[in-house]
C-alpha cells in the first residue's frame, strides 16, 4: 500500500521502518524544518523492549544506552545535595534500556531503505476520502496535494492528523498541571551526578549523561494557551515562571534556554480518545493516546503501537478497518496502564510546597556521595 506518515518521532520512524519491512511504500511528512533533536533520555520498557529485539536492534541500542543507576541527587538552594533520584523506584525492572531519544532516533532512520522520502517543513491540512473511500486525498501546507491508500497521523501531543479527523485538541487533552522545557549545556565532562532543585511548584534541574549537559525545568501550572510552534511565546512562559529566581544554577540555566534555537517546552498532557481511526487515517504514540512523561513510558508505547499497527495490518490484507481494530484492541491495555501510573508522578518531580518537598526527600533517601560543585 501507499501509506503516509506524518511525524519523524520514534512512533513515525518505527511505523516506517516496520511498513517499508513488510513492502509497503511509505512517505514521510515532518513539521519541523529538518530532523528534531534534544530531550531527556527515554526508556524501552517491557514488551518494547521485544519490538526493538525483533527489528534486530536490541544490541545496538544497549551499546548506545544510558546508565540508569547514575540517575543524580536533588539539591537544596546552595547546591549541597540533600537526597538521591530514586532511579530503581523508576525502573520496572533491570531490563529496562534508557537511551537518548536522538540515538533512538537515528538506529531506526538508519534502519529505513535508502530513498524513503521524507519531506520536513511540511504538515497536513485537508484528508478527504472522496468516491466511497477507496483512497485518501491530502492536502498540504506547501499546495502540494498527493493520495494515499493510509494516513497514519505519528504527529505527537499536538497532531494535526487528529485534529482533521477527531476535532481540536481540548476535546481530548487531559492537562496534568505541569509543564517541561528542556535546552542543551555545553558538555561539562565534570564527574558529578544530575542535580535537581525544587522550590514549591518549581523544578530546575542539570541533567548529566555520555558526557552531554541538559538544562531541565519544570513547573506546576493551569492551562496555558499558546502557539506550540512559537519558540518565543514558549522561552517567556518558562521565564515568567522562574522569574526572580536566583538561587542555585537558575541564572546560568534560563541563560542557556534564551540562547537555545531547538529549547523543547511542552505541556504534561494525557490524550484520551476512545477510538484511534476513522476511514482510511489511524493515530500512533502520542497522537492517539499520550501519556505524558511522567508515565515515563511514551517512547515504549510509541513503539508497540506501530508494531501491532504493522502486524495487523499483514494480517488483514485489504481490509483496514479490522486491522486497525485489532491494532487497538492489542495497543488499549498498555495505553491503559502508562495513562494510570501518572498519579504521583508530579508529586515527586515538582512537589507543590516545602512540606511535600521534604517529605519527598526524606522518603527517597540520603545522597550517597558528597556532590562537587559544578561552577
Ligand atoms: C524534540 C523532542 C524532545 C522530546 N523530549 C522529551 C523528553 O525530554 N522527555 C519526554 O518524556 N518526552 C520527550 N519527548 C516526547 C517523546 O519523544 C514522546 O512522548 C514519545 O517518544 C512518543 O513519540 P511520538 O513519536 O508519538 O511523539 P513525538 O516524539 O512528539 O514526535 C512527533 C513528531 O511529529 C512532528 N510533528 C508535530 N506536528 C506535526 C505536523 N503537523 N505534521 C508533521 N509532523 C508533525 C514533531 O515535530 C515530532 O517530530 C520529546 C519529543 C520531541 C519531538
Amino acid at each position: 500500500m501507499r501509506i503516509l506518515v506524518s511525524g519523524t518521532g520514534v512512533a513515525g520512524l518505527a511505523l516506517a521502518v516496520e511498513l517499508t519491512a513488510r513492502g509497503h511504500d511509505v512517505s514521510l511528512i515532518e513539521r519541523a524544518p529538518e530532523f528534531r533533536t534534544g530531550g531527556t533520555p527515554i526508556d524501552i520498557r517491557g514488551d518494547a523492549l521485544g519490538v526493538v529485539d525483533r527489528l534486530g536492534l536490541l544490541p545496538r541500542l544497549r551499546e548506545l544506552s544510558v546508565d540508569a543507576t547514575e540517575s543524580g541527587v536533588f539539591v537544596d538552594a546552595d547546591g549541597t545535595a540533600v537526597a538521591r533520584v530514586p532511579a530503581e523506584q523508576i525502573s520496572d525492572s533491570d531490563d529496562d534500556l534508557e537511551i537518548t531519544r536522538d540515538d533512538l532516533a537515528r538506529v531506526l532512520t538508519d534502519q529505513l531503505p535508502s530513498g524513503t522520502p521524507v519531506r520536513y517543513g511540511d504538515s497536513v491540512t485537508a484528508l478527504e476520502e472522496p468516491d466511497g473511500g477507496g483512497r485518501v486525498d491530502v492536502g498540504f501546507l506547501s499546495g502540494h496535494r498527493e493520495s494515499f491508500d493510509l494516513v497514519l497521523g505519528a504527529d505527537g501531543l499536538h497532531s494535526a492528523v487528529r485534529h482533521l479527523t477527531f476535532g481540536p485538541e481540548s476535546g481530548h487533552a487531559r492537562h496534568l498541571g505541569v509543564y517541561l522545557g528542556i535546552s542543551k549545556l555545553p558538555p561539562e565532562g565534570a564527574q558529578v551526578p544530575s542535580q535537581f532543585y525544587n522550590y514549591p511548584g518549581l523544578m530546575a534541574g542539570i541533567m548529566r549523561f555520555k558526557g552531554e549537559a541538559l538544562a531541565f525545568f519544570a513547573f506546576r501550572s493551569g492551562w496555558i494557551d499558546h502557539d506550540h510552534h512559537d519558540l518565543a511565546a514558549q522561552k517567556r512562559i518558562l521565564a515568567d515562571a522562574f522569574a526572580g529566581h536566583t538561587e542555585w544554577e537558575i541564572p546560568r540555566l534560563l541563560d542557556a534556554v534564551r540562547r537555545d534555537p531547538a529549547f523543547y517546552f511542552d505541556a504534561v498532557s494525557q490524550i484520551h480518545l476512545p477510538v484511534w481511526h476513522w476511514g482510511r487515517t489511524a493515530l500512533v504514540g502520542d497522537a492517539a493516546h499520550c501519556a505524558s512523561p511522567l508515565s515515563g513510558r511514551g517512547t515504549s508505547l510509541a513503539l508497540t503501537g506501530a508494531a501491532f499497527l504493522a502486524e495487523a495490518l499483514d494480517r488483514h490484507p485489504g481490509d483496514h478497518t479490522a486491522a486497525f481494530e485489532e491494532y487497538t484492541a492489542r495497543q488499549r491495555p498498555y495505553v491503559d496502564f502508562a495513562q494510570a501510573s501518572v498519579e504521583e508522578g508530579a508529586d515527586v518531580v515538582v512537589p507543590a510546597t516545602w512540606e511535600t518537598i521534604h517529605a519527598r526527600n526524606a522518603s527517597v533517601g540520603g545522597p550517597e556521595a558528597p556532590v562537587e560543585s559544578v561552577r
